[in-house]
């Protein structure tokens, strides 16, 4: 699966050096061999090969590979190069959109090129896995901005305590066919955790305070944990 640069409105792609060296040498592909190409807003073509471009000839049926919801996470900034993997991850799981948060305890704000690198991970870990659209990365977001801007069905905060409420079974309940729930948004502290004030400022927006289970978990993990959770609760 290849994501063109451009595509104009003959049908003819535009590929990267890189796209044509994987087509060619990797795969292996002979003038007229097919080839599936998706643009990462929902639409996927066959394209056969040709050596100076490609031809796009015709659309093909898919299954979608969708989630019905749409899972935003908010995702404190940590340290460490675990946090570019949960991208990848959280991407495969079906994540429409992830905000990474700058908490009260947030030791380090990421720069330009760390945030273009998360780009590049969710675009490829899309690709890979044949997701027919990438999820949105927003700009690092204030905590408190982020709950104030927040729109979603339902949201919850994940807190590290044994007395709040499992995820799965605080998770609204599908209602029918079609869209069951819209958006669901779960927000995951940082190393150090939550301030208490934290907690209560998401209560005071909506935020439903959820457990993942009764050990602590690191932030990376408890971010892939809590998306496979949503994601398991609405099966496509
Ligand atoms: N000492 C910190 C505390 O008590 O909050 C531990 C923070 S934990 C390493 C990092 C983040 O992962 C937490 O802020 C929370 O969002 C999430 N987390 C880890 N384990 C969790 C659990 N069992 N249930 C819910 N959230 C969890």
């Amino acid at each position: 699966v290849i994501v063109p640069e451009q595509r104009d409105p003959a049908g003819n792609l535009t590929l990267t050096g890189p796209q044509q060296h994987y087509l060619q040498r990797v795969r292996r592909l002979k003038m007229g061999d097919p080839f599936l190409v998706l643009d990462g807003s929902g639409g996927l073509w066959m394209a056969h090969w040709q050596p100076q471009g490609s031809q796009v000839v015709g659309w093909v049926e898919t299954r979608p590979r969708e989630l019905p919801i749409q899972i935003h996470l908010g995702l404190a900034v940590v340290k460490g190069p675990g946090l570019d993997e949960v991208f990848r991850q959280v991407t495969e799981l079906g994540v429409a959109r992830i905000t990474p948060l700058l908490t009260e305890r947030t030791v380090l704000e990421p720069g330009s090129g760390r945030q273009e690198r998360w780009q590049k991970i969710v675009q490829e870990a899309a690709e890979q896995c044949e997701r027919l659209r990438w999820p949105q990365i927003d700009p690092p977001t204030a905590w408190t901005h982020w709950i104030r801007e927040l729109q979603a069905n339902w949201w919850g905060i994940a807190v590290a305590r044994r007395e709040a409420p499992l995820l799965l079974q605080a998770l609204p309940k599908p209602v029918g066919d079609g869209d069951p729930a819209g958006w669901i948004a779960i927000a995951i502290g940082p190393e150090g955790g939550w301030t208490a004030a934290e907690i209560e400022q998401a209560q005071a927006q909506g935020g439903m305070p959820v457990s993942l289970g009764s050990t602590i978990l690191r932030a990376t993990t408890a971010a892939v944990v809590a998306v496979s959770l949503i994601a398991a609760a609405y099966p496509n």
